[in-house]
């Protein structure tokens, strides 16, 4: 228990001198007294002396460490001055919370964020603040310090603080910067949302946050193996089990005609993406879109799969791409291409040079525009069906349409794509009919 309280100050000397100690640093007093704290906690923390001698020398290490680490940082002191300043009154907190109450999952990353910023606002004192911090560190696995750092700082430029994030704390490939200033929640209050319906915009499917120490309350979490692979997605959501009309499918015969007919008018942007912990994503700025039978639908993001979810006569194809769009009425619309092994994708190129390896927020390269055309093929043949999302919590009224033409993907390209299965398994048809133009 002691040990745990040791644990949990340590954490908070870290958050605190890592994104806030800064503002205090001229003669590193605020460390100085962080490290008399930890030395106090430390010695009730522990009973024998060579534990305490222990835990006071690992406690030094980690602060003198982190002193080394403030030196180039002072310059952000301002910045972060005026953070800890908005943060005072505890509105920011306010804010974020409210802005997180409506998302039905929250990453491990904003969670740890949350603790953090709800352990600067209310202090140490509030044992629910630092508990539920506490969790979210665990259950994030950002165990070392300088992710802790991250997390603190991901978590405020989450909540709108222009604070700059260290640069080995962005993901490894982002050439630009992070979207530093962009409000958590923006994409509820976005209309162009970016986490809204589609199948992979839900921020890693961490647990549900209830605005006090949420993981507690059971982290939702899911994967594509193991413990919570896609058999298992069925017992926190229920429609991932239960649904009939899920995706993906083995498409094969017999297929009905229909005299459906499908155009996409998709323009170039400014490419913003991010590795959600699912797959690859691409937001899509306002404007692209798809017409089915002359019915308006946004092109709100498209995502990778590696290999296809769908299969074609029982085979999959080393890729997929599924654009995914919202028309009016909020009806979804997957358009899949099928990306098979050939000739280099230049499309990819572009979009492998800029995305981020590791888990994390939006990033907004300099300068690349992208046009999400150049991933589709000339003709517009396709097979279609009512479906699912094919991530949890695998929703259903998604109109589903799979390009017969593919287009080439290399083989170092599929390699470098940084899941290496992040795929359903077909699901059940359970009488749908597929159909075909
Ligand atoms: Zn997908």
């Amino acid at each position: 228990m002691k040990r745990t309280i040791f644990e949990v100050i340590l954490a908070l000397a870290l958050i605190g001198a890592g994104a806030f100690g800064w503002t205090n640093l001229k003669g590193n007093q605020k460390a100085t007294a962080q490290l008399t704290e930890l030395q106090a906690a430390s010695e009730e923390a522990t009973k024998t002396v060579g534990e305490k001698e222990a835990a006071i020398k690992a406690a030094e290490e980690e602060m003198s460490a982190l002193r080394e680490e403030m030196v180039p940082l002072e310059s952000q002191a301002q910045q972060l001055a005026a953070v800890k300043a908005a943060m005072a009154n505890g509105a920011t907190l306010a804010d974020l919370e409210a802005a997180y109450k409506s998302q039905k999952t929250l990453s491990a990353e904003r969670q740890v964020g949350l603790g953090a910023l709800r352990m600067l606002t209310k202090g140490a004192d509030d044992p629910v603040a630092v508990e539920s911090f506490r969790k979210a560190l665990k259950a994030s696995e950002l165990g070392d310090r300088k992710n802790t750092i991250c997390a603190a700082q991901i978590g405020l430029a989450a909540a709108g603080e222009k604070i700059a994030i260290l640069p080995e704390c962005l993901p490894k490939s982002a050439k630009g910067k992070a979207d530093k200033g962009e409000k958590a929640g923006a994409e509820e209050k976005d209309g162009h949302s970016k986490d809204d319906g589609h199948d992979h915009g839900k921020d890693g499917g961490h647990g549900k946050d209830d605005g006090k120490g949420a993981p507690e309350k059971k982290a939702v979490h899911w994967s594509y193996e193991g413990e919570m692979g896609p058999e298992r997605w069925g017992k926190e959501f229920p429609t991932c089990a239960k649904g009939k009309s899920q995706s993906p499918l083995d498409i094969r015969g017999p297929f009905v005609k229909t005299r459906t007919v499908i155009t996409t008018d998709y323009k170039e942007g400014p490419l913003k993406m991010l590795n959600n912990g699912h797959t690859i994503q691409v937001n899509v700025p306002a404007g692209s879109k798809l017409r089915i039978d002359g019915i308006a639908y946004d092109l709100l993001q498209f995502h990778f799969h590696r290999p296809s979810e769908e299969k074609i006569d029982g085979k999959p194809m080393a890729m997929v791409v599924h654009f995914v769009h919202k028309n009016a009425e909020g009806k979804l619309a997957v358009v899949g291409v099928l990306l098979k092994e050939g000739n280099e994708n230049p499309g990819i190129k572009t979009l492998w040079a800029n995305m981020p390896m590791e888990e994390g927020p939006e990033v907004t390269p300099e300068g690349v525009n992208f046009n999400p055309a150049n991933l589709l093929p000339r003709e517009f043949d396709f097979y279609s069906y009512e479906g699912s999302l094919t991530t949890p919590p695998c929703t259903e009224g998604v109109r589903f349409f799979i390009l017969k033409s593919t287009v080439n993907v290399a083989k170092e390209q599929v390699n470098a794509f940084p899941f290496k299965r992040n795929a359903r398994p077909v699901q059940e048809l359970n009488g749908r009919e597929i159909s075909t133009n």
